[in-house]
């Protein structure tokens, strides 16, 4: 049944990626199919319009850029698919990345971590978690342009079971992995459509629109959820759910109830 889940999920996953690449590719290839003739048309004739001419074949151009830029990007998606999970503390994969992560956020931006003691194993590639950790900062950072904080703590926590009988044989143990930034926060509009491929806000060349789609592909893959708070103005808040695994016997310990509210 895991493997199933995990298979369903990443078909989803990779057919919204592919509704994706259909709609940006035929964008970018309605540009080099019909500019030519454009410029055809532009140059025919007794008095050639070389300008236009010009600056039309720059449009060529960079439609072809975008769509090979796109294409790595892509090759990085897929590259990601080969997933390699092991038993996982969350705290040393933060750990392990937190100096890649101020590089990445520059000077402007404060990082502030906070890692549980004891935190509970989960089953994940730790290679997909740092390319979650680094994607999350990279937008931090973008939004935050004129500095500000940005915070990683861990935690663990019990997410109260449905009364439905669909709980999970993890009995409801998860450890929550929490991104904040104190950036320009993202308003209704945008938090629905985010996790989307190809969705961006930022202008063409600064955003690819991959960065969480990606995110959310990884933490599926983990049998886990995501999901964002935000208050335009003061900042976003990404909060990672990830059960814990029970591939290893746990000291029975009790953890904070923690009410899973979707927010967004
Ligand atoms: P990209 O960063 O290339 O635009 P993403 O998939 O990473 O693509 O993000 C999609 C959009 O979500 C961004 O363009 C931005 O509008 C919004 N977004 C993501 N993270 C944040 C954040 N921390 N603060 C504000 N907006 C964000």
């Amino acid at each position: 049944l895991q493997s199933q889940l995990h298979q369903t999920q990443r078909l989803e996953v990779l057919g919204q990626l592919a509704g994706g690449i259909a709609h940006d590719f035929n964008n970018l290839l309605a540009v080099i199919l019909n500019y030519p003739e454009l410029i055809a048309d532009e140059l025919a004739g007794p008095a050639p319009e070389l300008e236009s001419a010009g600056r039309d074949m720059g449009q060529i151009q960079r439609a072809a850029e975008r769509a090979t830029a796109l294409t790595h990007q892509l090759l990085a998606f897929a590259r990601r698919e080969i997933v390699q999970p092991r038993v996982l503390e969350l705290n040393q994969t933060v750990t392990d990345v937190e100096e890649l992560l101020r590089r990445t956020i520059g000077a402007d931006v404060l990082l502030r971590t906070d890692l549980a003691a004891d935190l509970w194993p989960v089953l994940a590639d730790p290679g997909q978690i740092e390319q979650v950790l680094v994607n999350l900062a990279v937008n931090a950072r973008d939004a935050m342009s004129a500095g500000g904080t940005l915070s990683i703590d861990t935690a663990n926590v019990i997410i109260d079971t449905p009364a439905d009988g669909t709980a999970t044989q993890h009995g409801g143990r998860h450890v929550r992995l929490q991104v904040s930034d104190t950036g320009t926060g993202m308003p209704a509009d945008v938090i629905e459509h985010a996790f989307e491929p190809f969705f961006t806000t930022k202008s063409e060349g600064a955003g690819t629109g991959l960065g969480l789609s990606t995110v959310y592909g990884i933490v599926a893959q983990a049998e886990g959820t995501i999901t964002i708070q935000s208050q335009p103005g003061a900042g976003t808040t990404f909060t990672v759910l990830v059960p814990v695994t029970d591939e290893v016997a746990l000291p029975i310990e009790e953890a904070p109830r923690y009410q899973h509210t979707p927010a967004g």
